[in-house]
């Protein structure tokens, strides 16, 4: 059977991020993506935003991946010519009841140790977007956007010039873990020795988890799916920031964002699914987005909203229930020497993609 020292399942950003990581830290590295190419899961319909790390609990690892990850991924970017701009953002409350909230997003960032933010008037607010509607807002100039496909081909560039593989068309099947190491086996029967594998398999993680034979199934979260629907704005946005409402249970809210041709987008709403196979967006979704932007930008015309694309959120909370961290577990969680499993990356898994691969590869062999 041929061995491979590190094996990561899944050419996502956070996999490919991990890869990289392992292959500049001296590793052998062998990446396996079920699909024919890299990123086409979450990591390509998402909102390729750079978030600040405003929201998540203080020492929570979204919070302190994100922070490190926004930083990394700036500097990257800069260094490497993926396509980004710090176009920064503005969190709208759109109701007398909402401000008071902004000042609790504020705080918690600080602890966060995102210091940049500046609470506005409605007038301040006014002043940055013409057509903005709210009572007060917050100002993150460290919010940007990002070319997550031209980042992702960049990370598969460093995995290859540190020797190490990208192979595509290769779902694993299962996994034995054994003293010996963990023998992973693909659908096509081709078997692999690996000391260390990463199971970063995304909406599949869990699934895949549960057919590790020797991984005890309390350590294998129920996965629970999200979905994020898109509209995109026929026509052009008067917005050069991205506009966000106060958050709502289980995602963001329903907020524009641009790409860096300046085309605008809102969404991603929230639609628990059964599972992460059906990605159409229901035109009829529309009516609840138009009621939802108006309340920021009351000028959004009938006939303008266009139904996108979606992404699905790889969820370990359901419905009603309070929000996880990222759930990254190793041998000291879970007893088998050199897996680690990576569940829940959801948002913000692509700012977080570069810190959450230091952070794996200064984890020895656990
Ligand atoms: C609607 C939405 C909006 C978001 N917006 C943002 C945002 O603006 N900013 C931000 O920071 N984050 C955002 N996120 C989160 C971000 O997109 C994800 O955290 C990130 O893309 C996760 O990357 P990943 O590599 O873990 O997973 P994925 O991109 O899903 O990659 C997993 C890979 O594993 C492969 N795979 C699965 N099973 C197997 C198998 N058995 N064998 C081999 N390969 C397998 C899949 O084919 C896939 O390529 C958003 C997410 C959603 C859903």
């Amino acid at each position: 059977m041929d061995q491979v020292e590190c094996v990561v399942i899944g050419a996502g950003v956070v996999g490919l991020a991990v890869a990289r990581a392992l292959a500049q830290s001296g590793h052998e590295v062998m990446v396996l993506e079920s699909a024919s190419a890299i990123g086409t899961g979450t990591s390509s319909r998402n909102s390729e935003v750079i978030h600040a790390g405003i929201y998540y609990p203080k020492d929570s690892l979204k919070a302190r991946l994100c922070v490190q990850g926004k930083r990394l991924l700036y500097d990257y970017c800069a260094e490497r010519g993926i396509g980004h701009r710090r176009c920064g953002k503005l969190l709208v409350a759109t109701a007398p009841e909402q401000v008071p909230q902004l000042h609790g997003i504020k705080a918690r960032a600080e602890l966060n140790g995102v210091h940049d933010l500046q609470l506005l008037s409605s007038t301040q607010a006014r002043a940055m977007e013409s057509e903005l509607l709210c009572n007060a807002a917050i100002f993150s100039p460290s919010t940007g956007i990002v070319d997550s496909h031209t980042l992702m081909l960049a990370l598969q560039g460093d995995i290859e010039n540190a020797g190490g593989m990208v192979v595509l068309n290769s779902p694993l099947a299962h996994a034995d873990c054994t003293p010996a190491g963990i023998c992973l086996t693909t659908v096509d029967g081709t078997q692999l020795l690996a000391k260390r594998v990463v199971n970063a398999a995304g909406l599949q993680a869990p699934a895949l988890a549960a057919r590790f034979t020797g991984l005890a199934p309390q350590h294998v979260p129920r996965a629970w799916f999200a979905k994020g629907n898109y509209f995109t704005l026929a026509g052009r946005a008067p917005f050069s920031h991205l506009i966000y409402p106060v958050p709502q249970p289980g995602g963001l809210g329903v907020h524009l964002t641009l790409d860096l041709g300046g085309q605008a987008k809102f969404g991603p709403d929230v639609q628990w699914v059964d599972s992460a196979e059906d990605l159409s967006v229901d035109p009829a979704r529309g009516d609840v987005f138009y009621a939802e932007v108006r309340k920021y930008w009351p000028a959004l015309e009938d006939g303008t909203l266009i139904a996108g694309y979606a992404g699905i959120r790889p969820k370990i909370h359901g419905p009603g229930q309070a929000d996880c961290d990222f759930l990254i577990e190793g041998q000291a969680e879970h007893g088998v020497p050199g897996l680690i499993n990576l569940f829940g990356i959801e948002s913000p898994g692509l700012t977080s993609a570069l810190a959450i691969g230091e952070y794996l590869s200064s984890w020895g062999q656990s």
